[in-house]
């Protein structure tokens, strides 16, 4: 064990948990019990449904601890429990942080974990109610469950879509995944582009008032959140509803600095707008007889496009148009941890 790894035994079990949960509640009204007892008690929302989701980062498989702070891990613990809030359609409560610390881990990367974690909780009003803290033989772990409230009658799911409505997601898609190439590559972080890049991978902000402005709207169908890819997550949503899409390649929304980054390393960006995963924007289908109005309604409110990508079809499968506009059956090959060649 190094000298930093010591510092944990030092504190104890609980005194590192009082360490962590420091400043945990930013919503105190619906809290009674909080950090502290063996449960936590709080009102659910009146009338109103609730959400609950879980994620589990595992280092070595989601992340390398020396490749992304302390701060960065947090914030991108929580923001991926925040992405599956938001398509529901959903607003975000409260969060339970569990967390394995192997023995080589600094105190300074745990406090920073919390303090990204707190950084985006702040953001959106979400409470930390609990969690448990453990060692681990060699990773570090983190577990985090979100609580969240949905109006029953606006709510996404992922069945919805029908043949003839149309394909939109909510930002730029493939960014990550060229962040994920900073990372792997260990490029250096020389320009602002790279950058925007390697924090599109790391900071991830979850579109939760764009889900619940897709939510309220009757025009939206089906939505699911861009976690595995645009091609993997819509197969996910037209396996769940029955139907076949068609993806206009040509039409993803490709930021300048994944244009840029695709010129100077040689790799396609297209596919990496299409494959790549963990953008945490949302995709979803819409009547294509209140398109325009969702399209213009949406530009309005956050500034920029509700960006087109294609179709739901009948086939039962998805397609994919290529760059020189050829349309053929493509496999929905996104992130699977269980998949061939990962
Ligand atoms: P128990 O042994 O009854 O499960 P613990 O002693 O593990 O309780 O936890 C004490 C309190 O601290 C509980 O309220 C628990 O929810 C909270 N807690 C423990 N670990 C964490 C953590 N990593 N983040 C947030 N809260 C935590
Ligand atoms: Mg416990």
């Amino acid at each position: 064990m190094n000298a930093s790894g010591k510092e944990i035994p030092a504190l104890g079990e609980f005194g590192l948990i009082k360490r962590i949960t420091r400043r945990a509640i930013v919503c105190p009204e619906r809290v009674v019990k909080g950090i502290g007892d063996d449960a936590a008690v709080f009102h659910p929302p009146h009338d109103q449904p609730m959400l609950l989701t879980t994620d589990l980062l595992v280092e070595q498989i989601h992340f390398r601890r020396e490749a992304i702070s302390g701060k960065r891990l947090g914030f991108k613990s929580l923001a991926v429990n925040l992405s599956d809030i938001a398509a529901m359609g959903g607003a975000p409560l409260d969060a339970f942080v569990s967390i394995a610390i192997p023995a080589d881990c600094p105190l300074a990367y745990i406090d920073a974990v919390y303090a990204g974690l707190r950084e985006l909780a702040d953001q959106f009003g979400v409470n930390i109610l609990g969690g448990d803290t453990t060692g681990s033989k060699k990773d570090l772990i983190i577990n985090i469950a979100v609580t969240g409230t949905v109006d029953p009658d606006h709510l996404l799911l992922r069945d919805g879509a029908r043949p003839g409505d149309l394909v939109y997601v909510t930002g730029f898609v493939g960014d990550s995944r060229a962040g994920l190439q900073v990372i792997l590559e260990k490029l250096e972080l020389s320009d602002t582009a790279l950058v925007k890049l390697y924090d599109r991978h790391c900071k991830p902000l979850p579109h939760i008032e764009e889900g619940r402005f897709l939510a309220r709207s009757t025009a939206v169908t089906a939505a699911i959140d861009v976690s595995d890819g645009v091609a993997s997550d819509l197969g996910h949503i037209i396996s769940r509803s029955g139907c076949g899409a068609v993806l206009d390649t040509r039409q993803l929304p490709i930021s300048s600095e994944l244009k840029q980054f695709g010129e100077r390393f040689s790799v396609n960006a297209v596919d990496f707008a299409l494959n790549g995963g963990e953008d945490y924007v949302l995709l979803c289908t819409v009547k294509a007889e209140m398109a325009a109005g969702l399209e213009a309604a949406f530009l309005s409110r956050f500034g920029h496009s509700l960006y087109k990508i294609g179709a739901i079809t009948s086939s039962g499968y998805l397609e994919a148009v290529d760059v020189t506009g050829q349309r053929r059956a493509i496999s929905s090959k996104g992130w699977d941890h269980f998949g061939k060649g990962n």
